[in-house]
């Protein structure tokens, strides 16, 4: 493992990859905060960074575009130098909507970025991490959803399913790449107070199932980064190919 730490975060400008952000400044990752259109939400996450003597840079990619995730990593590059610890974290959900009535351009746009996206960092980030490529190895962290193994019926199955592809993606990758000096894997959370349930439509939802829970409350976006910084480490030394569910006991 290369001795600086050289992160990105893709979708770090909000929610939980804002935290995971500020949870792994702290630890000394130098850090690249991707996002696709909110500059200011950015640019205030690179400042609560700098704020506590870290070092991040900003940069606005769509992770489904395969020429602005190479253009990405060269920008990392050349600021940092090669990439040593991935969260694959930027996804979307669209309105909550059974699948009967879902057109093929709402299919393509979650899968684009949910399962492409993750696709294309994951190659890029292995092509400076395998020591099969030159590299000093490497941790990638892949963000699913409990919505995976729970369906999410009624609501969004589409964003469901790219979650699932996450899940196999993570499983295969981790044996694929585990031999080459990386590991590789997931968090599965669920309920978790961001701003994305209002993108379906529910901007309350997490209050509404919470009841239901087991925990009886939805997660904050920080006890997700906690476990996503945790797998990052060295202290996960020997964790690869995992799924770790962060559901509230659901
Ligand atoms: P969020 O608050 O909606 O934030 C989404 C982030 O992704 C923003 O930074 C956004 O940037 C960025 N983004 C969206 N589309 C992008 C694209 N095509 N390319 C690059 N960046 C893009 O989301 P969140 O709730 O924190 O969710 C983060 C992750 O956790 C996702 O993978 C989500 O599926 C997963 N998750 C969340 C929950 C939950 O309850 N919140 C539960 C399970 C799993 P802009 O603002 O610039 O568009």
């Amino acid at each position: 493992m290369a001795h600086d730490k050289i992160l990105l975060v893709t979708g770090g400008s909000r929610g939980i990859g804002a935290a995971v952000v500020e949870r792994a400044a702290i630890d000394g990752y130098r850090i690249c905060i991707n996002y696709q259109r909110n500059r200011a939400a950015a640019e205030a996450v690179q400042a609560r960074v700098a704020a506590c003597g870290g070092e991040a840079m900003i940069h606005a990619a769509d992770v489904a575009d395969e020429a602005a995730v190479v253009a990405m990593f060269a920008a990392i590059d050349q600021r940092f130098g090669p990439l040593t610890h991935l969260v694959n974290n930027a996804a979307v959900l669209e309105t909550q909507m059974r699948v009967a009535d879902m057109d093929a351009a709402r299919l393509q746009r979650v899968l684009a970025c949910n399962v492409i996206g993750s696709f294309l960092c994951c190659r890029e980030a292995i092509r400076r991490m395998s020591i099969r490529h030159g590299g000093a190895g490497g941790v990638i962290v892949n963000v699913s959803s409990a919505a995976a193994r729970l369906g999410s019926a009624g609501e969004y199955v589409d964003y469901a399913a790219s979650k699932g592809a996450i899940d196999t993606l993570t499983t295969g990758l981790a044996k694929e790449v585990g031999p080459e000096g990386i590991r590789v894997n997931a968090v599965r959370p669920a309920f978790i107070e961001t701003a994305m349930h209002a993108s379906g439509g529910e901007p309350g939802r997490v209050a509404r199932i919470a009841p239901q829970l087991p925990m009886g409350r939805g997660g904050q976006p920080a006890e997700v980064a906690a476990t996503i910084v945790w797998l990052l480490s060295e202290a996960a030394s020997y964790v690869c190919g995992a799924h770790v569910d962060m559901a509230g006991g659901l």
